[in-house]
């Protein structure tokens, strides 16, 4: 018979006290469905909350030793908090889920067959509705995956969420990719690799509330546009082109104006909206050069992704008994 294998569940946890038991609740069925063919590991990430998800986290550990959990030093944000999990993961499988209830749990079945039976390397879920979303979210979020389709040629799948199962060698090379702005969706898509796309209706929130707010997602979005696509720039060299082209023209027009007819004084205001119009185009166009150059700033900096006060897995449990094994030997115990 097949070895069994071993699949872990990332959950990015903010302020999740009010779901977290039932979520975990509710991941435990699935894994008995599973039972047979593969073991599980639950790595809870705590992104900085300021209530009790942490203590919850704990109490789950206490009863159950698949139960593992890192605990942020502050809010880090979701995508810091995947990379951690997936960082500190031991599965052959690994799967990022939301631990509000949203990505339903019992989708992990079908995930597991396609990766281990009809030879995909991951298994991902896209919501066919959004039923119970703010239609303006809706909207702005179709909107922002069409233009980034356009300007980025990487593939985000209408409806894709951050939920989904990887073989060991996907999720190495999601780690390899260790940019400090980070865009999920768009590390999956450049990987690479064969996913299979698993639709669902989408479930509201079984308890709490969104974390995101209307500006939140407005740098999750640029985050998207300016780490996967120069596009930008180029356009603004463009606009910066069609300017001196039409400045050329007009300046060829007003010669030969000024000397077949003379040079009546006036077109003022014409030639102050001109000049405002060109200087906001000049200082969007600095702005947009910005955003460039303060994200290439960020990761020159170099700086750690997230930073972990707490971690409690198993194999850090394993390492520091080892530790303390040589230690009780000394002092003779
Ligand atoms: N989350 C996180 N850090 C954050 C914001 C969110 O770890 O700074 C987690 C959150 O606890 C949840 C998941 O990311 O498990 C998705 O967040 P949420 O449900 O608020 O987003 P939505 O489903 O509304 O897009
Ligand atoms: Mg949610």
């Amino acid at each position: 018979m097949e070895k069994k294998k071993k699949i872990t569940a990332v959950i990015p946890c903010y302020n999740e006290e009010a779901v977290i038991e039932l979520f975990y609740k509710e991941i435990c069925r699935a894994a008995g469905c599973l039972a047979a063919r593969a073991d599980f590991e639950f790595m809870f990430v705590n992104d900085g909350s300021s209530d009790r998800t942490l203590e919850k986290m704990r109490a789950l550990r206490k009863k159950d030793k698949r139960v593992c959990f890192l605990s942020f030093s502050r809010n880090f944000g979701k995508e810091a908090a995947m990379y951690a999990g997936l960082e500190h993961a031991t599965g052959d499988y690994v799967a990022v889920i939301d631990a509000d209830l949203q990505h339903p749990p019992a989708l992990l079945i079908p995930m597991f067959d396609a990766v281990t039976m009809e030879g995909y390397d991951s298994a991902a879920a896209k919501r066919i509705t959004r039923t119970g979303e703010p239609k303006l979210r809706s909207f702005i979020s179709k909107g922002f995956y069409r233009v980034f389709a356009k300007l980025s040629q990487i593939e985000v799948v209408e409806g894709e969420v951050d939920y989904r199962l990887m073989s060991r060698t996907m999720v190495n090379a999601v780690l390899q990719m260790s940019e400090r702005n980070r865009f999920t969706k768009g590390i999956f898509s450049w990987v690479g690799f064969q996913t299979k796309w698993i639709p669902y209706e989408n479930v509201e929130r079984a308890a709490g509330k969104t974390k995101w707010s209307f500006w939140k997602l407005v740098k999750y979005s640029m985050e998207g546009i300016i780490g996967y696509s120069t596009m930008p720039l180029a356009l603004v060299s463009l606009i910066g082109v069609l300017f001196c082209i039409c400045a050329f023209i007009a300046i060829i027009y007003i010669v030969i104006k000024t000397i077949l007819w003379g040079d009546p004084i006036g077109g003022w205001p014409s030639l102050a909206c001109m000049i405002l119009g060109v200087s906001g185009i000049q200082l969007f166009s600095m702005g947009i050069l910005g955003q460039y150059l303060g994200k290439t700033y960020l990761e020159v900096k170099n700086r750690p992704i997230y930073v972990a006060s707490l971690v409690e897995t198993n194999e850090a449990e394993e390492a520091a008994d080892g530790e303390a094994e040589p230690q009780r030997k000394k002092q003779g115990l």
